[in-house]
Protein backbone atom coordinates (compact mmCIF):
# COMPACT_ATOMS: atom_id res chain seq x y z
CA UNK A 1 0.00 0.00 0.00
CA UNK A 2 1.54 3.75 -0.83
CA UNK A 3 2.14 5.62 2.13
CA UNK A 4 0.09 8.95 2.53
CA UNK A 5 2.58 12.23 1.37
CA UNK A 6 4.42 13.60 4.59
CA UNK A 7 3.77 16.69 6.56
CA UNK A 8 6.67 18.46 6.09
CA UNK A 9 6.23 21.16 8.60
CA UNK A 10 5.58 18.31 10.83
CA UNK A 11 8.49 15.85 10.21
CA UNK A 12 11.20 19.04 9.85
CA UNK A 13 9.96 20.61 13.58
CA UNK A 14 10.21 17.31 15.12
CA UNK A 15 13.49 16.17 13.26
CA UNK A 16 15.44 19.55 13.49
CA UNK A 17 14.12 20.16 16.97
CA UNK A 18 15.42 16.53 18.17
CA UNK A 19 18.59 16.60 16.33
CA UNK A 20 19.75 20.04 17.37
CA UNK A 21 18.62 19.19 21.42
CA UNK A 22 21.00 15.93 20.54
CA UNK A 23 24.05 18.17 19.08
CA UNK A 24 23.42 21.85 20.28
CA UNK A 25 22.81 20.93 24.59
CA UNK A 26 26.13 18.50 24.83
CA UNK A 27 28.09 20.91 23.02
CA UNK A 28 26.60 24.17 24.74
CA UNK A 29 27.32 22.11 28.12
CA UNK A 30 30.95 21.07 27.85
CA UNK A 31 31.97 24.14 25.43
CA UNK A 32 30.01 27.04 28.08
CA UNK A 33 28.27 24.98 30.32
CA UNK A 34 24.41 25.68 32.15
CA UNK A 35 23.62 27.34 35.05
CA UNK A 36 21.57 26.58 37.86
CA UNK A 37 19.31 29.08 37.00
CA UNK A 38 18.60 27.64 33.66
CA UNK A 39 17.92 24.57 34.48
CA UNK A 40 15.65 25.45 37.04
CA UNK A 41 13.82 27.36 34.17
CA UNK A 42 13.72 24.34 32.29
CA UNK A 43 12.11 22.24 34.93
CA UNK A 44 9.52 24.76 35.72
CA UNK A 45 8.66 25.69 31.99
CA UNK A 46 8.25 21.78 31.59
CA UNK A 47 5.87 21.68 34.15
CA UNK A 48 3.83 24.77 32.79
CA UNK A 49 3.84 23.19 29.29
CA UNK A 50 3.17 19.84 30.41
CA UNK A 51 0.66 20.44 33.30
CA UNK A 52 -1.58 22.65 30.21
CA UNK A 53 -1.74 19.38 28.02
CA UNK A 54 -2.67 17.14 30.92
CA UNK A 55 -4.31 19.49 33.27
CA UNK A 56 -6.27 21.80 30.54
CA UNK A 57 -6.33 20.56 26.70
CA UNK A 58 -7.16 16.95 28.54
CA UNK A 59 -9.13 16.63 31.75
CA UNK A 60 -10.49 20.10 31.46
CA UNK A 61 -11.12 20.82 27.59
CA UNK A 62 -11.17 17.47 26.43
CA UNK A 63 -13.18 15.89 29.14
CA UNK A 64 -15.14 18.56 31.32
CA UNK A 65 -13.87 16.57 34.04
CA UNK A 66 -13.98 20.11 36.11
CA UNK A 67 -14.70 23.51 35.20
CA UNK A 68 -11.68 26.21 35.30
CA UNK A 69 -11.94 30.12 35.91
CA UNK A 70 -10.81 31.72 33.50
CA UNK A 71 -7.67 32.97 34.46
CA UNK A 72 -6.90 28.81 34.91
CA UNK A 73 -8.07 28.58 31.43
CA UNK A 74 -5.88 31.64 29.74
CA UNK A 75 -3.06 30.13 31.67
CA UNK A 76 -3.43 26.70 30.36
CA UNK A 77 -3.97 28.35 26.65
CA UNK A 78 -0.53 30.26 27.05
CA UNK A 79 0.97 26.73 28.62
CA UNK A 80 -0.69 25.20 25.47
CA UNK A 81 1.05 27.41 23.20
CA UNK A 82 4.56 26.69 25.14
CA UNK A 83 4.08 23.13 24.55
CA UNK A 84 3.52 23.62 21.00
CA UNK A 85 0.96 20.55 20.43
CA UNK A 86 -1.77 22.52 18.29
CA UNK A 87 -4.35 24.27 19.81
CA UNK A 88 -6.96 23.41 22.74
CA UNK A 89 -9.62 23.01 20.28
CA UNK A 90 -8.08 20.63 17.56
CA UNK A 91 -6.52 18.52 20.40
CA UNK A 92 -9.54 17.92 22.07
CA UNK A 93 -11.28 17.24 18.94
CA UNK A 94 -8.56 14.72 18.11
CA UNK A 95 -8.78 13.40 21.71
CA UNK A 96 -12.25 12.98 21.61
CA UNK A 97 -12.34 10.75 18.52
CA UNK A 98 -9.53 8.92 20.16
CA UNK A 99 -11.82 7.68 23.15
CA UNK A 100 -15.00 6.94 20.80
CA UNK A 101 -12.95 5.11 18.69
CA UNK A 102 -9.77 3.85 20.35
CA UNK A 103 -7.63 0.99 18.93
CA UNK A 104 -9.94 1.08 15.77
CA UNK A 105 -6.69 1.92 13.12
CA UNK A 106 -9.51 3.60 10.60
CA UNK A 107 -10.85 5.85 13.22
CA UNK A 108 -8.88 6.58 16.13
CA UNK A 109 -6.33 8.71 15.19
CA UNK A 110 -3.20 7.63 16.96
CA UNK A 111 -4.61 4.35 17.05
CA UNK A 112 -2.20 2.05 19.31
CA UNK A 113 -2.82 -1.22 17.13
CA UNK A 114 -0.92 0.51 14.39
CA UNK A 115 2.45 0.04 16.79
CA UNK A 116 4.84 2.26 18.93
CA UNK A 117 6.08 4.28 16.05
CA UNK A 118 2.70 5.37 14.25
CA UNK A 119 1.12 6.37 17.87
CA UNK A 120 4.36 7.96 19.33
CA UNK A 121 4.53 10.09 16.30
CA UNK A 122 4.11 8.75 13.17
CA UNK A 123 0.40 9.98 13.01
CA UNK A 124 1.71 13.04 12.61
CA UNK A 125 4.24 13.01 10.38
CA UNK A 126 1.97 11.67 6.97
CA UNK A 127 -1.31 12.79 5.83
CA UNK A 128 -3.40 9.09 7.34
CA UNK A 129 -5.69 11.69 8.00
CA UNK A 130 -6.71 13.69 5.44
CA UNK A 131 -10.16 12.31 4.53
CA UNK A 132 -11.24 13.17 7.76
CA UNK A 133 -12.00 16.58 7.48
CA UNK A 134 -11.51 18.91 10.80
CA UNK A 135 -14.97 19.94 10.84
CA UNK A 136 -14.42 20.44 14.83
CA UNK A 137 -18.53 19.16 15.13
CA UNK A 138 -17.28 16.89 18.33
CA UNK A 139 -16.29 19.87 20.16
CA UNK A 140 -19.09 22.48 19.81
CA UNK A 141 -18.90 22.81 23.33
CA UNK A 142 -15.64 24.34 23.51
CA UNK A 143 -16.60 26.73 20.55
CA UNK A 144 -18.19 28.61 23.09
CA UNK A 145 -15.17 29.01 25.27
CA UNK A 146 -13.70 32.33 24.04
CA UNK A 147 -10.01 31.62 25.43
CA UNK A 148 -10.43 28.22 23.77
CA UNK A 149 -11.36 30.42 20.25
CA UNK A 150 -8.92 32.88 21.01
CA UNK A 151 -6.07 30.69 21.34
CA UNK A 152 -7.07 28.80 18.52
CA UNK A 153 -7.31 31.83 15.75
CA UNK A 154 -3.79 33.16 17.13
CA UNK A 155 -2.21 29.85 17.60
CA UNK A 156 0.97 30.51 15.53
CA UNK A 157 1.60 33.37 17.41
CA UNK A 158 0.93 32.56 20.25
CA UNK A 159 3.28 29.56 19.63
CA UNK A 160 6.46 31.87 18.74
CA UNK A 161 6.11 34.14 21.78
CA UNK A 162 6.40 31.23 23.87
CA UNK A 163 8.45 29.30 22.52
CA UNK A 164 11.28 31.66 21.19
CA UNK A 165 9.93 35.32 22.86
CA UNK A 166 9.68 34.44 26.19
CA UNK A 167 13.39 32.12 26.27
CA UNK A 168 14.68 35.02 24.92
CA UNK A 169 13.11 37.42 26.92
CA UNK A 170 14.35 35.38 30.38
CA UNK A 171 17.91 34.85 28.52
CA UNK A 172 17.51 38.81 28.60
CA UNK A 173 17.08 38.96 32.26
CA UNK A 174 19.39 36.34 32.68
CA UNK A 175 22.27 37.85 30.50
CA UNK A 176 22.94 34.91 28.80
CA UNK A 177 20.13 34.54 25.49
CA UNK A 178 21.83 31.33 24.17
CA UNK A 179 21.69 29.56 26.81
CA UNK A 180 18.54 29.63 27.75
CA UNK A 181 17.15 29.69 24.33
CA UNK A 182 18.12 26.09 24.62
CA UNK A 183 17.65 25.09 27.81
CA UNK A 184 13.73 26.42 28.50
CA UNK A 185 13.57 27.19 24.24
CA UNK A 186 14.81 23.78 22.47
CA UNK A 187 15.73 20.91 24.90
CA UNK A 188 12.03 21.22 27.26
CA UNK A 189 10.32 21.45 23.73
CA UNK A 190 11.30 18.54 22.64
CA UNK A 191 11.30 16.68 26.20
CA UNK A 192 7.65 17.87 26.87
CA UNK A 193 7.12 16.76 23.29
CA UNK A 194 7.97 13.32 24.12
CA UNK A 195 6.98 12.43 27.53
CA UNK A 196 3.34 13.50 26.35
CA UNK A 197 3.31 11.65 23.43
CA UNK A 198 4.14 8.73 25.44
CA UNK A 199 0.51 8.70 26.76
CA UNK A 200 -0.63 7.75 23.14
CA UNK A 201 2.36 5.11 22.42
CA UNK A 202 3.89 3.46 25.86
CA UNK A 203 0.57 3.80 27.96
CA UNK A 204 -1.23 1.97 25.29
CA UNK A 205 1.16 -0.54 24.89
CA UNK A 206 3.25 -1.31 28.70
CA UNK A 207 1.58 -1.85 32.09
CA UNK A 208 -1.60 -3.67 33.31
CA UNK A 209 -5.05 -3.64 32.84
CA UNK A 210 -6.79 -3.29 36.00
CA UNK A 211 -10.07 -2.33 35.11
CA UNK A 212 -11.33 -3.07 31.48
CA UNK A 213 -9.23 -5.31 28.58
CA UNK A 214 -11.51 -3.94 26.05
CA UNK A 215 -9.12 -1.60 25.13
CA UNK A 216 -5.22 -1.51 24.85
CA UNK A 217 -4.52 1.45 27.59
CA UNK A 218 -2.22 0.28 30.46
CA UNK A 219 -1.93 1.46 33.77
CA UNK A 220 1.95 2.40 34.54
CA UNK A 221 3.07 3.74 37.78
CA UNK A 222 6.64 4.58 36.20
CA UNK A 223 5.12 6.14 33.09
CA UNK A 224 2.95 7.93 35.60
CA UNK A 225 6.31 9.77 36.14
CA UNK A 226 6.91 10.76 33.00
CA UNK A 227 3.41 11.66 31.42
CA UNK A 228 2.35 14.11 34.89
CA UNK A 229 0.07 11.51 36.11
CA UNK A 230 -1.27 10.22 32.93
CA UNK A 231 0.03 7.07 33.36
CA UNK A 232 -2.84 5.39 35.11
CA UNK A 233 -4.02 5.25 31.58
CA UNK A 234 -6.39 2.38 31.92
CA UNK A 235 -8.49 3.96 34.28
CA UNK A 236 -8.92 6.73 32.14
CA UNK A 237 -10.31 4.96 29.11
CA UNK A 238 -13.51 3.63 31.19
CA UNK A 239 -13.91 6.11 34.08
CA UNK A 240 -12.87 9.38 31.37
CA UNK A 241 -15.37 11.65 32.87
CA UNK A 242 -13.35 11.38 36.44
CA UNK A 243 -10.96 14.49 36.98
CA UNK A 244 -8.27 12.07 38.61
CA UNK A 245 -6.06 9.47 36.73
CA UNK A 246 -4.06 8.16 39.99
CA UNK A 247 -6.95 6.79 42.09
CA UNK A 248 -5.15 5.87 45.19
CA UNK A 249 -3.67 8.37 47.52
CA UNK A 250 0.24 7.00 46.80
CA UNK A 251 -0.54 7.33 42.74
CA UNK A 252 2.03 10.05 41.60
CA UNK A 253 -0.82 12.70 39.36
CA UNK A 254 0.66 16.27 39.33
CA UNK A 255 -2.35 17.21 37.34
CA UNK A 256 -4.88 15.97 40.06
CA UNK A 257 -2.91 17.86 42.36
CA UNK A 258 -3.09 20.78 40.55
CA UNK A 259 -7.04 20.62 39.90
CA UNK A 260 -7.46 20.06 43.84
CA UNK A 261 -4.75 23.27 44.23
CA UNK A 262 -6.94 24.95 42.23
CA UNK A 263 -9.87 24.15 43.41
CA UNK A 264 -8.61 25.33 47.09
CA UNK A 265 -7.95 28.64 45.36
CA UNK A 266 -11.31 28.92 44.04
CA UNK A 267 -10.05 28.90 40.31
CA UNK A 268 -11.87 25.53 39.48
CA UNK A 269 -15.19 23.45 40.55
CA UNK A 270 -17.30 21.14 39.67
CA UNK A 271 -14.61 18.44 39.96
CA UNK A 272 -16.12 15.30 38.68
CA UNK A 273 -15.16 11.35 40.03
CA UNK A 274 -16.23 8.25 39.47
CA UNK A 275 -18.34 6.22 41.94
CA UNK A 276 -16.08 4.08 44.21
CA UNK A 277 -18.35 1.26 44.13
CA UNK A 278 -18.33 1.35 39.80
CA UNK A 279 -14.70 1.67 40.27
CA UNK A 280 -14.22 -1.54 42.98
CA UNK A 281 -16.57 -3.78 40.49
CA UNK A 282 -15.15 -3.11 37.33
CA UNK A 283 -11.81 -4.67 38.96
CA UNK A 284 -13.65 -7.24 40.52
CA UNK A 285 -14.98 -8.40 37.06
CA UNK A 286 -11.39 -8.02 35.82
CA UNK A 287 -10.17 -10.02 38.42
CA UNK A 288 -12.59 -12.42 38.04
CA UNK A 289 -12.00 -12.92 34.16
CA UNK A 290 -8.19 -13.56 34.37
CA UNK A 291 -8.42 -15.96 37.16
CA UNK A 292 -11.39 -17.20 35.38
CA UNK A 293 -8.67 -17.89 32.32
CA UNK A 294 -6.20 -19.14 34.37
CA UNK A 295 -8.04 -21.81 36.07
CA UNK A 296 -9.62 -22.90 32.67
CA UNK A 297 -6.11 -24.18 31.72
CA UNK A 298 -6.00 -26.30 35.31
CA UNK A 299 -7.16 -30.23 35.40
CA UNK A 300 -9.65 -29.89 37.74
CA UNK A 301 -10.83 -26.34 36.24
CA UNK A 302 -14.76 -27.40 36.20
CA UNK A 303 -14.56 -27.35 40.41
CA UNK A 304 -12.45 -24.41 40.87
CA UNK A 305 -14.31 -22.05 38.41
CA UNK A 306 -17.73 -22.84 41.04
CA UNK A 307 -15.86 -22.39 43.43
CA UNK A 308 -14.77 -18.86 41.97
CA UNK A 309 -17.99 -18.08 40.80
CA UNK A 310 -19.26 -18.00 44.31
CA UNK A 311 -16.63 -16.73 45.94
CA UNK A 312 -17.13 -13.73 43.24
CA UNK A 313 -21.08 -13.90 43.92
CA UNK A 314 -20.47 -13.52 47.76
CA UNK A 315 -18.10 -10.65 47.47
CA UNK A 316 -19.98 -8.64 45.18
CA UNK A 317 -22.96 -9.12 47.40
CA UNK A 318 -21.04 -7.50 50.19
CA UNK A 319 -19.65 -4.95 48.10
CA UNK A 320 -23.39 -4.09 47.09
CA UNK A 321 -24.89 -3.77 50.72
CA UNK A 322 -21.74 -1.92 52.13
CA UNK A 323 -21.94 0.78 49.84
CA UNK A 324 -25.83 0.88 49.53
CA UNK A 325 -25.34 0.97 53.68
CA UNK A 326 -23.07 4.05 52.95
CA UNK A 327 -24.99 5.88 50.79
CA UNK A 328 -27.97 5.61 53.34
CA UNK A 329 -25.73 6.91 56.26
CA UNK A 330 -25.18 9.86 53.78
CA UNK A 331 -28.83 10.40 53.23
CA UNK A 332 -29.56 10.44 56.74
CA UNK A 333 -26.73 13.04 57.69
CA UNK A 334 -27.89 15.28 55.15
CA UNK A 335 -31.45 15.28 56.57
CA UNK A 336 -29.77 15.80 59.90
CA UNK A 337 -31.33 12.51 61.05
CA UNK A 338 -29.87 9.94 63.79
CA UNK A 339 -27.36 8.40 62.43
CA UNK A 340 -25.64 6.51 65.49
CA UNK A 341 -27.57 2.52 64.19
CA UNK A 342 -26.64 3.58 60.48
CA UNK A 343 -22.70 4.16 61.01
CA UNK A 344 -22.37 1.27 63.46
CA UNK A 345 -24.02 -0.78 59.95
CA UNK A 346 -21.80 0.78 57.61
CA UNK A 347 -18.75 -0.56 60.15
CA UNK A 348 -19.65 -3.61 60.53
CA UNK A 349 -20.26 -3.93 56.60
CA UNK A 350 -17.29 -2.48 55.81
CA UNK A 351 -15.10 -4.88 58.30
CA UNK A 352 -17.00 -7.85 56.58
CA UNK A 353 -16.20 -6.55 53.15
CA UNK A 354 -12.65 -6.39 54.04
CA UNK A 355 -12.35 -10.31 55.26
CA UNK A 356 -14.27 -11.08 52.00
CA UNK A 357 -12.00 -9.42 50.00
CA UNK A 358 -8.84 -10.80 51.89
CA UNK A 359 -10.40 -14.21 51.13
CA UNK A 360 -10.84 -13.59 47.28
CA UNK A 361 -7.30 -12.30 47.19
CA UNK A 362 -5.59 -15.15 48.47
CA UNK A 363 -7.90 -17.43 46.03
CA UNK A 364 -7.11 -15.19 42.95
CA UNK A 365 -3.64 -14.80 43.73
CA UNK A 366 -3.05 -18.43 44.23
CA UNK A 367 -4.18 -18.87 40.27
CA UNK A 368 -2.28 -15.54 39.10
ZN1 LIG B 1 -8.47 11.10 27.56
ZN1 LIG C 1 -5.57 6.65 25.18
Amino acid sequence: MKKPPIIWTNALLFALTLSATIILIPYREISHGFELIEWITFVVLAFASGLSITAGYHRLWSHKTYKAHWSARFVFALGGALALQNSALHWSSDHRVHHKHVDDNEKDPYSANMGFWYSHIGWMLREYHAHRYHDYKNVRDLQNDKIVMWQHHHYLTLALLMNIGLPIFLGWLNGDIASMLLMAGLLRLVVVHHCTFFINSLAHIWGSQPYTDKNTARDNGFLALLTYGEGYHNFHHIFENDYRNGIKWWHYDPTKWLINLLAWCRLAHGLRVSPQERIDTAALQMQLKRTQNNVARLQNADELLDKLQSEYEELKTHLNAYYHAKKQLLDAKKKQLMVKDLSGKVKELKLKLLEQQKQWKLLTQAYA
